[in-house]
């Protein structure tokens, strides 16, 4: 990151640098540091957050002229900490950078390479965003059968799974995307009811009284603004919102015109925000849930995999005008 930005994210608001690696941690007394080989690294929108010079969040922002940090898939190259060795692959918190140098290893955990489980996986469907979805739609939705399912940002790394896991569970799932391209997938390989390229609706509020004459039962928010606007105004009687959120928003400072929100009053729906973090003692289970689905063909799950780092910050800035379809992933391509 060169320095702190305002609003979305730009290609070029972040730099390649070439530093020496070290091979060895150096011997300086913190026996815990381990040097890790980076194999995937996860664009996620939750990283712009940490562009700003901002410090109110659950999260630190990162320090301008240093490597940006991220979730990832790596192998351990050396190790000074007895939990890990050389050879062992690890997923967690590492650096945008072809090597790391990393000690702060509680941010880490071991993975066992599984042939039908794809690497990036781990911070993808099993990692920080499946357990998004899982926790969000499970314990913030209070999901019941037959109940009628608004997602947005609907084909990306949350939205896709937010869906899946509502069909399995007997819902009615209609998604909105931004493209044709995105909408055709939802409708035709991730198993959605009905599907809408919102950028083709000049009235939001019309789209949704189409698309849920019934009501919405449960609104999956990965957007806020306009569209969080109109599902207000289409929610029914004690329908639940997750609020998970706001990437239409491009700086915190946007105005919000909510025109609707006083239905969480009249209709009594609830409306909470939440982390994933916050229920990372579900993670166990999710693993377990999710990996079974997908070993059981019960779900699938979409990746964009850009090659190399320096695909990185254009893959990042990506995020924010809906070019990823499917998870955004970034290979490393080691000389
Ligand atoms: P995605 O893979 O869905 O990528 C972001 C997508 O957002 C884009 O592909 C684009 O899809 C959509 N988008 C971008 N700009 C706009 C816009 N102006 N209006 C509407 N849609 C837009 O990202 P994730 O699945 O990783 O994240 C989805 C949401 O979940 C984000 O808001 C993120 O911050 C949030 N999140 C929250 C977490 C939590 O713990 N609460 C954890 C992880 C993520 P399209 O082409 O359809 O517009």
């Amino acid at each position: 990151l060169k320095k702190f930005i305002d609003g979305i994210p730009k290609e070029n608001d972040m730099e390649i640098k070439i530093e020496k690696i070290q091979l060895h941690p150096p011997n300086n007394n913190e026996n815990d540091s381990i040097l890790v080989k980076n194999l995937y690294l996860s664009c996620d929108p939750y990283m712009r957050g940490r562009m700003r010079d901002f410090h109110g969040s659950y999260i630190p922002p990162f320090v301008p002229g240093q490597a940006l940090e991220g979730y990832g898939v790596a192998l351990v190259v050396n190790s000074d900490n007895p939990d890990f060795k050389p050879g062992d692959f690890v997923a967690g918190i590492t650096g945008w950078e072809d090597y790391s140098l990393i000690r702060r290893t509680e941010q880490l955990r071991k993975i066992t390479p599984d042939d039908d489980i794809p690497l990036s996986f781990h911070f993808g469907l099993l990692g920080m965003p499946g357990l998004t979805a899982y926790a969000g739609f499970f314990e913030v939705c209070s999901p019941k059968k037959d109940e009628y399912v608004l997602v947005s940002a609907a084909s990306g790394a949350v939205g896709q799974l937010v869906g899946q896991l509502a069909k399995l569970h007997g819902c009615y799932v209609v998604g909105s995307a931004g493209s044709s391209k995105k909408v055709d997938l939802l409708k035709n390989k991730l198993g959605f009811d009905e599907a809408f390229n919102y950028k083709d609706e000049p009235d939001f509020d019309a789209a949704l009284k189409r698309y849920f004459p019934q009501g919405i039962d449960i609104y999956f928010d990965n957007v806020g603004g306009d569209m969080l606007d109109a599902a207000l105004g289409n929610m029914k009687v004690f329908g639940r919102i997750a609020a998970c959120g706001m990437v239409s928003l491009h700086s915190l400072s946007d105005p919000q015109n909510m025109r609707n929100l006083y239905n969480i009053v009249i209709k009594r729906i609830k409306m909470q925000g939440f982390v994933q973090s916050d229920y990372l003692d579900l993670f166990p289970r999710f693993l377990e849930d999710v990996t079974s689905y997908y070993k059981q063909g019960k779900i699938v799950y979409i990746e964009d995999v850009k090659e190399g780092l320096e695909s990185g910050p254009s893959a990042l800035a990506g995020l924010f005008s809906g070019k990823n379809v499917g998870k955004q992933v970034i290979r490393l391509t080691h000389q």
